[in-house]
C-alpha cells in the first residue's frame, strides 16, 4: 500500500504536466495548420492521458482507505444540497451524451456523515449511471428516509446488469463488458469498489438492482445515527 501510494504520487506530477501541455496545445494558434490525422492523434493522447490520471487517482484512494489513513469529517448536512452541486455539476456530461439527469425534488434529508465523501460516493454512482446510459435514456436521483435509515437513490435506463455479475461489480479492477455497448469514458474497474469501502466507513450498506436491457438502481443508506466503521480513521483535528 506504501508503494502504491508513493507510485501514484511520482505518477500523478508527469500526467498533469502531459495534461497541461496538451492543453496548450490545443489552445494555440498554430494547432490550426495540424491535420485532421494529427488532430486525432493528439485527441487519442489527451483521452488516453485523463484515463490515466483517474486510474492513478482511483488506486490512490484505495490505498489511503486500505491502509486506514482516510480520514472523515464527519458533520451534520443537507444531503439534498450535496446531491443537487454533483447533479448541477454533471450535467455538462449528461448532456453531451443526450442523458436526461433530473434530481427529484422530494426530500431534505438531514445526515451525519462526511460530506466531502458523501459527494464523492454519489458523483461516482451518477457518472456511472450517465456513463452505461444510452443516448435517449434518463438517470435520476432520488433522496428519502424510510425505516430510520436515510437513502439516496441513483437509477438509470441503461445497458443494465445480469444477475451473476451484480457482486463481481463492487471487485477491484472488475468491469463487465458489454458486447454492443462502449462507454465514451473509459473507467478504471475501482470506482465502484471505492464506493462501497466509503459507504461503509460511514457505517452505511450500498444495494443494486437491475435487469439487462432495462436499468439499474444503486441505493446507498445510513442509519439516522451515525456508526463509523472501526477501520476509519479518527477526524482531522
Ligand atoms: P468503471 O470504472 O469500469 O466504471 P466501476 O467500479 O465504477 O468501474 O464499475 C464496475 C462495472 O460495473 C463497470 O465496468 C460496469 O460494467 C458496471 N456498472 C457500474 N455502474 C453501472 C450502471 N449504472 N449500469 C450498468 N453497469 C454498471
Amino acid at each position: 500500500t506504501a508503494f502504491l501510494s508513493s507510485m501514484s504520487h511520482e505518477l500523478r506530477t508527469p500526467l498533469h504536466s502531459i495534461s497541461g501541455f496538451l492543453e496548450l496545445l490545443f489552445e494555440d494558434p498554430e494547432s490550426e495548420d495540424l491535420n485532421e490525422r494529427q488532430r486525432r492523434f493528439l485527441g487519442n493522447i489527451a483521452s488516453s492521458t485523463q484515463h490515466l490520471i483517474r486510474v492513478v487517482n482511483d488506486v490512490l484512494d484505495l490505498s489511503r482507505i486500505s491502509a486506514g489513513r482516510l480520514r472523515l469529517n464527519l458533520e451534520q448536512f443537507d444531503l439534498h444540497g450535496v446531491a443537487e452541486a454533483v447533479v448541477t455539476s454533471l450535467l455538462p456530461i449528461a448532456r453531451d451524451q443526450d442523458v436526461d439527469l433530473t434530481l427529484l425534488q422530494t426530500a431534505h434529508p438531514s445526515l451525519i456523515a462526511d460530506p466531502e465523501r458523501i459527494r464523492q460516493i454519489l458523483t461516482n454512482l451518477v457518472s456511472n449511471a450517465i456513463k452505461y446510459t444510452p443516448a435517449g435514456g434518463r438517470v435520476t436521483v432520488m433522496l428519502g428516509q424510510a425505516e430510520e435509515r436515510i437513502f439516496a437513490e441513483v437509477e438509470d435506463t441503461g445497458i443494465g446488469i445480469c444477475e451473476e455479475d451484480l457482486e463481481r461489480i463492487f471487485g477491484e479492477f472488475e468491469q463487465v463488458h458489454h458486447p454492443t455497448f462502449r462507454p465514451k469514458l473509459r473507467g478504471s474497474g475501482l470506482g465502484l469498489a471505492i464506493t462501497r469501502k466509503l459507504v461503509e466507513m460511514q457505517g452505511g450498506r450500498i444495494e443494486v438492482e437491475s435487469a439487462p436491457g432495462k436499468g439499474s438502481r444503486f441505493r446507498i443508506s445510513f442509519p439516522v445515527e451515525p456508526r463509523t466503521s472501526p477501520d476509519a480513521a479518527p477526524p482531522e483535528e
